[in-house]
């Protein structure tokens, strides 16, 4: 089943950056300097407060809106949180789940990730799942099963429909924020790896839908080959999401 098309998918996770003047300005410049990009999915996660205005900024564009998080919970007494709900009433489309920085500092398990799935569904937005090893778990031998672990886990009790919708992201956590990027073999073994599992799960057609992107300094300069491995969907990009023309020049490279 090696022919299947999946549309490829480039990510941007602006994580804690840009105040809404900027995250407009960033939009701008992006959509103006590249305006045709052929067959890729773009999006860009703002922080909350600037979802509203770079999703407006970018109606009728290519570009579309992601949360980089959301609770589980739909509304309530949940201070400082944002449902659902609230991440598509403001404009986007996608919510980020899981990604390691939430793991890391804010206490996120495979179980709240299960919730917060399945909240995403529930709000009509997509989610993209971070899945990833630690340096230490990779120096274990431990990869195959800390992924397995999250994906079993993370993706509990959903239905062949939402399987269908929803994006993996693999991100070695390694590999984020450090400039030290996974080999385009290295992320091809583990994404090879992921659909296999999927496979398991819930049989070959829709395992084959089911986009997987990489995470972990994607660059201008790396893209191209990360791309160009059969199980490597797309990149989730942080921060070379901040700087339009490298961001100009990853969506090129997936539509090329
Ligand atoms: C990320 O935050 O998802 C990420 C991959 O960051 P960076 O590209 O900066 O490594």
């Amino acid at each position: 089943m090696s022919n299947v098309r999946r549309t490829p998918m480039i990510a941007g996770n602006w994580k804690m950056n840009l105040t809404i003047a900027a995250g407009i300005e960033l939009v701008k410049t992006i959509h103006y300097s590249h305006r045709h990009p052929g067959e890729v999915d773009v999006v860009v996660a703002p922080p909350f407060t600037a979802i509203r205005a770079v999703a407006d900024t970018l109606n009728g564009s290519y570009i579309s809106v992601a949360a980089q998080n959301i609770h589980w919970e739909a509304s309530g007494a949940f201070t400082g949180e944002i449902s659902g709900v609230f991440a598509k009433d403001a404009g986007a489309d996608y919510v980020i789940i899981g990604h390691s920085e939430r793991r890391q500092y804010f206490g996120e398990t495979n179980e709240t990730v299960n919730k917060k799935v399945k909240a995403a569904f529930g709000h009509g937005l997509v989610p993209i799942v971070c899945v990833g090893e630690t340096d230490a778990e990779r120096e274990a031998g431990r990869v195959h099963a800390v992924i397995k672990t999250q994906v079993e886990e993370g993706l509990a009790g959903l239905t062949q429909e939402q399987f269908g919708k929803l994006i993996i992201a693999y991100e070695p956590v390694w590999a984020i924020g450090t400039g030290k990027t996974a080999t385009g073999e290295q992320a091809e073994e583990v994404h090879a790896s992921i659909r296999e599992l999927l496979v398991k799960l819930i049989g070959q057609e829709v395992a084959q839908k089911i986009r997987i992107l990489y995470g972990g300094s994607v660059n201008a300069k790396n893209a191209k080959e990360l791309l160009s491995f059969t199980n490597i969907d797309g990149a989730l990009v942080g921060g070379a999401s901040l700087k339009p023309q490298d961001f100009v020049e990853i969506i090129k490279s997936a539509s090329a």
